[in-house]
């Protein structure tokens, strides 16, 4: 195996367990290292701390197994057989909820491979090259560790991993295009190939159960609705109005057919328009209840500074239209804005507009989404529940 030599001090941050060593960390490594080879990291002396995969960029190398100088015959089986453990002990899968986050990149110890259930489908989507060429070990561990049959396998990294590997989206198992599948007693269908990222959002589960709790008798409006997630556990919870709002009509269109898969809601308008226009459009105080669940505005940390103003506009047209006493339900999901960031600038939007806000609760992602301590950056959701009078 090629080995990677840290600076001397660079090591703290391994022996720490974070999983991403940057390129300013290392003394030198051996010649012609492929991207994406596992290799050998070691400490300045050349004893060896850990095993990873080789990326030519900032991040140079995202460690597998810490400790060890080969990796262990069973690694990927135990990293799966862990991360159904954990679900198992969160109550996924369950009668009403099967479709989940089974690995969580560095959360669940596999740095840049997502995998997500949809009843018996799975959607995989690899981050990293090292990851994506270890697909077929993955696959394996995948299924002697799944409590059931596994139908079909799609992998989804056509926009995730570099271009120049000319990677396409392929099945690795059977050929199945979509799953209906639960969240909360609610059906949808996962998309996966003509939807978004892996055909649903599965982290605002709990938020939506929450949201549920608010919505009966109120007009509702859910802006960034993509598969109406947010919608139609208001319709089911008997909201007296569900307006939908996307940007695609693809968006609104499933939005539409996933209300139709759990009832007819004639009090639910699927409207395809950019939420920032039509946030200005509406009367003030129509609706009692509004959902702000943008796409990452911030994609880096350049364009915090964009992202932030995208943000606070967003928050203060949100804070100046819904009723007095309504709820808002506000989220980023962008990496590179922190918990506290969101916080101020979503104070900012609250001072600009001048009314009494007050938070009634601070969310964040489910625990099928963990966040590995030594690996902060894999916090990203973050959300609050407003009361505006
Ligand atoms: N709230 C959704 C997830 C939102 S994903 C859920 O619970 O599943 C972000 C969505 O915002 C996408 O569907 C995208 O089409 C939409 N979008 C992006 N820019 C938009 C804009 N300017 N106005 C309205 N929708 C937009």
């Amino acid at each position: 195996m090629k080995e990677v030599w840290l600076k001397s001090g660079k090591e703290r941050s391994v022996l720490n367990f974070h999983p991403w060593v940057f390129s300013g960390a290392v003394k030198k490594m051996d010649d012609d290292i492929q991207e994406g080879e596992l290799v050998r990291l070691c400490g300045n002396h050349g004893e060896p701390l850990a095993v990873g995969l080789f990326n030519n960029g900032s991040i140079q190398v995202r460690i597998l197994e810490f400790g060890v100088s080969e990796l262990s015959k069973d690694f990927f089986l135990e990293q799966f057989q862990n991360a159904w453990t954990l679900r198992r002990n969160l109550g996924i899968p369950s009668s009403e909820t099967n479709g989940f986050r089974l690995i969580h990149g560095e959360g669940d110890n596999l740095p840049g491979l997502i995998v997500d259930v949809f009843n018996t489908s799975i959607v995989m989507q690899f981050h990293n090259i090292g990851m994506y060429k270890f697909r077929e070990r993955i696959v394996s561990a995948l299924e002697q560790s799944a409590p059931f049959e596994i139908d079909s396998i799609y992998q989804k990294s056509e926009d995730t991993l570099p271009k120049v590997f000319e990677i396409k989206n392929s099945y690795l198992k059977g050929e199945k295009e979509f799953e209906i599948f639960k969240e909360s007693g609610i059906s949808y269908k996962a998309d996966w190939q003509g939807g978004q990222k892996t055909g649903f959002f599965l982290d605002q589960r709990e938020n939506r159960r929450l949201l549920r709790k608010f919505a009966h008798g109120k007009k509702v409006l859910n802006t960034f609705s993509y598969s109406g997630g947010f919608s139609i556990p208001c319709l089911q919870a008997g909201a007296e109005l569900v307006d939908s709002v996307d940007i695609s009509k693809a968006a609104v269109d499933l939005a539409s057919s996933n209300a139709a898969l759990n009832g007819e809601f004639p009090n639910h308008n699927c409207i395809t328009s950019d939420a920032f226009k039509f946030l200005e459009e509406i009367p003030e105080k129509k609706y009692d209840i509004i959902i702000l669940d943008p796409p990452a505005f911030a994609k880096s940390r350049k364009v915090v500074k964009n992202a932030a103003r995208g943000y606070q506009r967003l928050n203060t047209l949100g804070f100046e239209k819904v009723k007095t006493g309504g709820i808002i339900f506000t989220f980023s999901c962008s990496q590179a804005i922190d918990k506290d960031l969101f916080r101020k600038i979503v104070f900012s939007a609250a001072q600009e507009v001048g009314r009494d806000i007050r938070i009634l609760y601070q969310l964040g992602q489910p625990a099928d989404h963990p966040i590995n301590i030594y690996h902060p950056e894999g916090e990203y959701l973050k959300g609050f529940v407003l009361q505006v009078l």
